[in-house]
């Protein structure tokens, strides 16, 4: 049973539930961009971005990677495990785009040589810095084995996601995920997975299928989530 809520953040809402180790997590169609100083809705986006975040978290949860999922509630509603969300940003790349071109003048599109993993401090006020292992132990945000597990995670949930999404035309860019400990002390990969924190682009003709076209405004950028979607659950 859905309680008060807990916390509302850029593009969710968290209510506590009448289990102690339960939440739920409802999807707005709010869109922020670049630290929250652009705003705007994008419709329907909440429910595409729940669907699609339960439906790539039981494919991981088969795959060996153990996510806060736990049953989806309605279009918008999803409950999941009560977390402490360790925070960092965590960061794959298989092309180069957005702030890893900016930083290393790369142009956006560079296939890379292997897969890269980056970490920001979660941290709105100091603009999500980047910081490395030996400062994340430095501070504690997360010991040496719980950050070999999010890496593990991270890389699996890259491998398995990259060679679904081409499946349907899609090529996976870069995305950002989270994780949270669990009051048992597990490490399960929590928020979303979505065209909000990943870069998609369409097989063929590269054409941007994420927040991108928000971010840039290119336009469409309701289609291009409805777009994701089709193909994806074949709508
Ligand atoms: N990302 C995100 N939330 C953030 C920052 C980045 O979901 O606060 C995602 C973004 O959608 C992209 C990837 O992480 O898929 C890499 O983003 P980048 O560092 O290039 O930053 P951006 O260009 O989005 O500012």
């Amino acid at each position: 049973m859905k309680k008060e809520q807990l916390y509302e953040g850029k593009a969710k809402r968290v209510f506590l539930t009448d289990e102690a180790e339960a939440l739920i997590v409802s999807y707005k169609d709010d869109a922020t961009a670049f630290n929250g100083l652009k705003k705007g809705t994008i419709t329907g986006k909440g429910v595409i971005n729940n669907r699609m975040s339960n439906f790539f978290m039981q494919k991981l949860e088969k795959e060996g990677v153990p996510t806060h999922f736990i049953e989806e509630l309605s279009e918008r509603e999803t409950k999941v495990k009560r977390v402490k969300i360790v925070p960092l940003e965590v960061i794959v790349r298989n092309i180069a785009a957005g702030s890893f071109s900016k930083r290393f003048g790369v142009e956006e599109g560079t296939e890379l040589k292997n897969p890269t993993i980056e970490y920001c401090l979660k941290d709105d006020a100091l603009g999500d810095p980047m910081i490395n292992d030996s400062q994340i132990f430095a501070l504690g945000l997360a010991g040496r084995e719980e950050l070999g597990l999010i890496a593990e995670y991270t890389f699996k949930l890259n491998d398995y996601l990259k060679s679904f999404l081409l499946e349907c035309g899609i090529v996976l860019v870069d995305f950002k995920v989270e994780f949270g400990r669990t009051s048992a002390g597990q490490i399960v990969l929590a928020d979303e997975i979505s065209p909000d924190t990943c870069r998609f682009w369409d097989a063929k003709t590269r054409e941007k299928l994420d927040k991108d076209r928000f971010r840039r405004d290119l336009g469409g950028v309701e289609d291009a989530y409805n777009e994701v979607a089709r193909r994806i659950f074949g709508l």
